[in-house]
C-alpha cells in the first residue's frame, strides 16, 4: 500500500492507494485543515496502521533529498522525513517534492511533450519545468523559480528576503498587500475588480502585475523553450484575461516565428497529489 499526501497551506490530502499506475480516486481522498497536522504523529500513525510500501509527499514549501528545509507558509522547519520515516520502518520507500514540481510531473504525463512549463499563480507564483519527463531540480531543487526573479523594488520583504520579486507584483498576495497599501477593499482581491475601479492605483496594482506575468512568461520562453505551458492556480485558473495575455505576448516574443508553444490552463483535479505517483 502506499499513502499519498498533499500538504499545502491551508488544507493537508492524503489518500492510501494499491497501485501507482492509475489517476488518483478523488472521492478515496481525506481532506484536513493543515493547522490540524503534526507531519511525525501523522506518518507513526499510518506506518502503525498500515503496511506500507512507499510514501510519497507533495509539500507547499522547500524541499531536497527527502528533507523539509523550510516553509513560511506551513511554519515546519528542517524536518528530515526520510530519517524519521526510517527510524521507524527502514523498509518503506519515501518519495517527496514541493508541490508545483509535483504537478508539473503531473501535467507532463498527462500530455508529454518536450519540455513542459508550469505557471501556478495563486497566493504566490510557482513555477515548474518538466524536460521529456524529468523534472528539472537543479543543484539545490530551486530550479525554475520565476517568482523570485528581481523584477521591481517593492515596498514589501518577499519569504526570500528581498524586496523585488517577481511575486510581489505578480500573485495572490501581492494584489492583497497592494490593496492594503493603498487603502483599496475588495470582495475577492481579483484583477477583475481591480480593473472595475476608478481608484487612480488600482491601474497600477494591475499595470504591475500583468507587466511582471509577461516578464516570467518571457523568461520562461527564452530559457527553457517549452513547448507546452500550462496555468494553474486560483488566480492562473479564474482570472479570465491572462490566457488571452500570455497568447497575445507569446506572439510579441523573441523567436515567435519558429518557437510553437501550447499555453492553456490546467485540466488536472488533483495536480500536485497525482504527481507524488511519479516521483
Ligand atoms: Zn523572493
Amino acid at each position: 500500500m502506499h499513502l499519498l499526501m498533499d500538504y499545502g497551506g491551508t488544507k493537508f490530502r492524503y489518500v492510501l492507494t494499491d497501485k501507482l499506475d492509475g489517476p488518483v480516486d478523488s472521492a478515496a481522498v481525506t481532506t484536513l485543515p493543515s493547522k490540524e497536522i503534526e507531519l511525525r504523529n501523522f506518518l507513526s500513525q499510518q506506518l502503525q496502521n498500515h503496511p506500507l510500501r512507499s510514501i510519497r509527499l507533495s509539500f507547499a514549501g522547500q524541499v531536497s533529498g527527502g528533507v523539509i528545509q523550510s516553509a513560511p507558509n506551513i511554519g515546519l522547519q528542517a524536518f528530515d522525513v526520510r530519517g524519521f520515516v526510517h527510524s521507524l520502518d527502514a523498509g518503506v520507500e519515501v518519495y517527496m517534492d514541493n508541490d508545483i514540481n509535483c504537478a508539473a510531473l503531473a501535467e507532463s504525463a498527462a500530455r508529454p511533450g518536450a519540455v513542459t512549463a508550469v505557471f501556478y499563480l495563486g497566493t504566490g507564483f510557482g513555477a515548474a519545468l518538466v524536460h521529456r519527463g524529468t523534472l528539472i531540480g537543479g543543484a539545490h531543487n530551486m530550479a525554475a523559480e520565476i517568482g523570485h526573479i528581481p523584477y521591481k523594488p517593492t515596498p514589501f520583504t518577499c519569504s526570500c528576503g528581498r524586496n523585488d520579486c517577481l511575486e510581489l507584483s505578480c500573485s495572490g498576495r501581492a494584489i492583497r498587500r497592494w490593496c492594503n497599501r493603498f487603502d483599496i477593499k475588495l470582495e475577492y482581491y481579483t484583477l477583475q475588480e481591480l480593473k472595475a475601479l476608478s481608484h487612480p492605483e488600482a491601474g497600477r496594482i494591475v499595470e504591475n502585475f500583468t507587466g511582471g506575468f509577461c516578464h516570467g512568461f518571457h523568461t520562461a520562453l527564452n530559457l527553457f523553450d517549452p513547448d507546452r505551458l500550462v496555468l494553474g492556480g486560483g488566480i492562473g485558473l479564474n482570472e479570465p484575461d491572462l490566457l488571452d495575455l500570455l497568447h497575445e505576448s507569446a506572439g510579441q516574443s523573441s523567436f515567435s516565428s519558429t518557437r510553437e508553444v501550447t499555453i492553456e490552463r490546467s485540466q488536472l483535479q488533483e495536480g500536485s497529489l497525482e504527481g507524488t505517483r511519479l516521483l
